[in-house]
């Protein structure tokens, strides 16, 4: 059944039809319509997998997926037209440019807890690009993928984005066939699996990884302020962000202020209890319920720490003092659990971050300049925000990805155009002039090298250089008629 599937789609992107602007156009605008005309369904949908607000789905699902598709579609001519590289002196009579073709079939292989921004914001690059994808959603988020098979063929075309839904051997399946580039979301144990699938036909992947995100606070800055925002970025969604802070590094004098604001906000947020709090969710199932709950195993709770598995209920919850071999540090935690490590200044945070695997997300909250610049210098992740959290991802002019065990390749707005894209080196010559191609044939001359290599070596102007000469230029003109006409003036004054 896989194997048809992907047939057909490499049949549909044959047929040629997805290269056409128009086609693509056409196709980004109907998925608009998709997500707009169905947003209750979709939120409906979310509520049942994983008890999502409707209010949090337009905000954390819904509007990343808008903002790409309307991107895309006022870009696409930009992003497809031929780009012209700078020239070497041999190429200067030529057309000179690196022009975006598409690859093929992409395969997206989703995750589950934003089942519907992380499998269509990559086919809204895929479509861009003009590519055929086949789409497998997460078993997990099961209402969310079969909804999503329910709705693409009615807004999209089938042939070219079919919907795969199933688990682990429905994904190996597809894996075995051949893909001009795989688009995979979720763990690295699995992202390992994928890339290894990948190797049998030399397909390029890109993994969106996971890991743990530090979040270093700096004694010396607002910490009401801080706590507010990391309170939301690390309880958005019970925890289960993939960049949400995974947990705090801050000094031991600091630990209970942060505690206390904590406190404070998670009561602000989801009131005295977060259970009945209607923007509090639950864990995806009780796999993950059970797992969240043991990691917390030994640790002392300073917030929080209520529990109820037949809704798989897990209470905002801040653990203190957790030392760095404690289960809770040893793997990605994934849910509503915010452990505090204390460390003695920023050199031993910035050590505890680079002994570990390299972050998709590092956050810093400090107001004091030299500590910032010396974490950002100093460590490195995916993607990196001073005095805030989760935000960069909204930013679709950023790359989003991850660096090392959190995963490889990039996307948003035109990066995931370019991800999906092969950049094709094109050079334009004529037949003409080949008088000045002599030196490069042999029988070789010394001469003949040397005209060979003076050609080779110099390059122009790059298009930018010229543009800003030709502005130089200009303005200098301008300039100078200016004095001649004041002069002029002048002159005829006396
Ligand atoms: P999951 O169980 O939904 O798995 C993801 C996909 O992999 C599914 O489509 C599933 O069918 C497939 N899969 C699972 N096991 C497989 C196997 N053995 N062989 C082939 N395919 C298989 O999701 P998960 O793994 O629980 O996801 C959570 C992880 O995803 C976390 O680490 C999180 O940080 C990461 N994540 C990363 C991002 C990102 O953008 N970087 C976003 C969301 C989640």
């Amino acid at each position: 059944m896989e194997k048809k599937v992907v047939d057909d789609a490499r049949r549909a992107f044959a047929s040629g039809r997805s290269r056409s602007l128009l086609y693509r156009r056409q196709q980004l605008r109907a998925l608009l319509r998709l997500i707009k005309e169905r947003q209750s369904d979709i939120a409906s949908a979310l509520k049942r997998d994983i008890n999502r607000s409707e209010l949090d789905t337009q905000m954390f699902e819904l509007i990343g997926i808008e903002n790409d598709i309307r991107l895309a579609e006022g870009k696409l001519s930009d992003w497809t037209a031929p780009q012209p590289v700078e020239k070497t002196l041999l190429t200067m009579m030529d057309d000179v440019y690196v022009k975006a073709e598409p690859l093929g079939v992409v395969l997206i292989i989703g995750v589950w807890n934003y089942p519907w921004s992380l499998t269509l914001q990559p086919l809204v690059g895929a479509i861009a690009a003009g590519n055929a994808a086949v789409m497998k959603p997460s078993e997990v988020s099961i209402n969310s993928s079969a909804l999503l098979k329910e709705l693409l063929p009615q807004y999209l075309d089938t042939e070219m984005y079919p919907v795969v839904t199933g688990g682990v051997p429905e994904t190996q399946e597809l894996l075995k066939q051949r893909f001009d580039h795989i688009f995979f979301t979720g763990n690295s144990v699995v992202g390992k699996v994928v890339m290894e699938a990948a190797t049998r036909h030399l397909t390029p992947v890109t993994l969106e990884l996971g890991g743990k995100s530090p979040c270093y606070v700096d004694g010396d800055c607002d910490l009401a302020v801080a706590c507010r925002r990391i309170t939301w970025g690390k309880f958005s969604n019970c925890g289960q962000t993939c960049i949400a802070p995974d947990y705090i590094l801050c000094h031991p004098n600091t630990q209970h202020r942060v505690i206390e604001e904590f406190r404070q906000t998670l009561l602000e947020f989801y009131g005295e209890d977060p259970k009945n709090s209607p923007d509090f969710g639950r864990i995806i199932n009780q796999h993950h319920f059970d797992r969240v709950l043991a990691l917390m195993e030994g640790c002392t709770v300073a917030a929080g720490g209520q529990s109820d598995r037949s809704q798989c209920y897990i209470a905002p919850t801040i653990l203190k003092d957790v030392l760095p071999h404690a289960r809770v540090m040893q793997e990605e935690i994934f849910g509503p659990v915010l452990p505090i490590v204390t460390v003695s200044d920023v050199g031993e945070a910035i050590r505890f971050i680079n002994e570990r695997p390299k972050p998709l997300a590092l956050y810093i909250f400090s107001s004091n300049k030299k500590v910032v610049k010396k974490m950002l210098n100093e460590t490195t992740s995916g993607g990196v925000l001073v005095n805030d959290v989760i935000v960069h991802y909204t930013v679709s002019a950023l790359p989003f990805g991850g660096v090392g065990n959190s995963g490889m390749g990039r996307y948003h707005g035109k990066h995931t155009f370019d991800q999906l894209s092969h950049h094709r080196a094109c050079l334009v010559k004529s037949l003409a002039l080949e008088g000045l191609n002599r030196a490069r044939y042999p029988p070789l001359t010394r001469a003949g090298l040397r005209k060979a290599l003076f050609f080779l070596r110099h390059r122009l102007w790059s298009p930018h250089q010229a543009v800003r000469a030709w502005a130089i230029l200009s303005s200098l003109l301008a300039l100078g008629l200016l004095i001649a006409l004041l002069v002029v003036l002048l002159s005829e004054s006396y």
